[in-house]
């Protein structure tokens, strides 16, 4: 791969992602398109600004004309641009439906006519649906339960309809939660962590049961950039291999890495769909491709709770993001 087309990598894990790609040495040109929705940050790319390998292009993975014109100078598309938050997708589905799927059929359209070498189409464990007991595998029947999830269903079932169909070399991967630096405070860690460093209060929906698989945002682009070069086409990797934690679990860590107490912490209802369980077996890509998650969890939620602390402005330009407790 020499020439990779990244789309929303202006994001939290494409931007990761990007800066692995370039550090890698052998690639020619990594191009983002972006459309900079309120979760895109172009200051998430700043230190690699002066790379002459990366150009930024502001743009919308729905717009046909330009993505055509992007695909003809690239051999290779790795897509993580979604609509990427449950909650807003419980209150504005349309837009999850037009980006995750109608934006990933046109990216798609586009890689079949220009011979694209391979399509990386970056989707989630929550497709699988809620499990309490066992791990999902790739070839598990899918059962989403919210408009994200069943928005990031619809993106994979095309993808994989492309490869089979007109044979564009699709592979998919499904990681579970990620965390780490330059995580938009709206998703749990980072919204903890920001609203305790803040001296304020978090709340839990339900019980606090509820149990994610956490994955450092740097293992699963370990795994994304495996998939990218060695993935077999037509196949789907999940990416897995976190640390499994209840919310409780994960907020009392956050607490003691934050120095605050549980007085900090309101429980309130829980929300209609949440799923109690996600969990998936992921021997297929440690044995296919060399997956293997380095960050042990503690250390990484540490040094993640650190970057918050040391890169306020970071966050404090996005309040929209943090409303006071409810
Ligand atoms: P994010 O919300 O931080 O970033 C999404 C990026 O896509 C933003 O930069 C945004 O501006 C861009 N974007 C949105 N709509 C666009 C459009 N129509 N055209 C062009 N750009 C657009 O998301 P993230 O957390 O970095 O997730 C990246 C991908 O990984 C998503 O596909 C998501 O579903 C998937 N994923 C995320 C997680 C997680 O824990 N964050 C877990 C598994 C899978």
């Amino acid at each position: 791969m020499e020439n990779v087309l990244v789309t929303g990598g202006a994001g939290f894990i494409g931007s990761h992602f990007v800066r692995r790609l370039l550090a890698s040495g052998d690639i020619a040109k990594v191009t983002v398109i972006d459309a900079l929705t309120y979760a895109g940050n172009l200051a998430n790319l700043r230190d690699l600004q002066d790379d002459p390998r990366l150009e930024f292009v502001h743009g919308n993975i729905l717009d046909q004309v330009l993505v055509d014109a992007l695909m003809s100078r690239h051999d290779a598309v790795v897509h993580f641009a979604a609509e990427s938050h449950v909650d807003r997708s419980l209150t504005d589905a349309g837009s999850f439906v037009a980006t995750n799927v109608h934006g990933t059929q046109t990216l798609l359209e586009s890689a079949r006519r220009h011979g694209i070498r391979k399509f990386v189409h970056a989707s989630t464990d929550e497709v699988y649906g809620p499990l309490p007991a066992g791990c999902a595998r790739e070839g598990d029947p899918l059962r989403p339960t919210v408009p994200y999830s069943a928005s990031k269903a619809g993106g994979d079932m095309i993808a994989l309809a492309y490869g089979h169909s007109y044979g564009v070399p699709v592979c998919v991967t499904r990681s579970s939660n990620n965390y780490g630096p330059c995580q938009y405070p709206e998703k749990l860690i980072p919204l903890f962590t920001a609203r305790l460093l803040r001296g304020e209060q978090v709340t839990i929906h339900g019980n606090g049961q509820h149990v994610r698989n956490w994955l450092h945002v740097e293992d699963n682009c370990q795994g994304v950039e495996l998939v990218l070069r060695k993935g077999v086409p037509g196949e789907v990797y999940n990416l897995g291999g976190g640390t499994d934690l209840t919310t409780n679990e994960l907020t009392g860590m956050l607490l003691r890495i934050t120095g605050s107490t549980w007085d900090s912490v309101r429980y309130v209802n829980d929300r209609p769909a949440n799923d109690i369980r996600y969990a998936m077996d992921w021997r297929k890509a440690a044995e296919n491709l060399g997956y293997q998650p380095m960050h042990d969890f503690q250390e990484g939620l540490e040094r993640t709770v650190d970057w918050y602390r040391h890169n306020p402005q970071w966050w404090s330009t996005v309040p929209a993001a943090l409303p006071a407790a409810v």
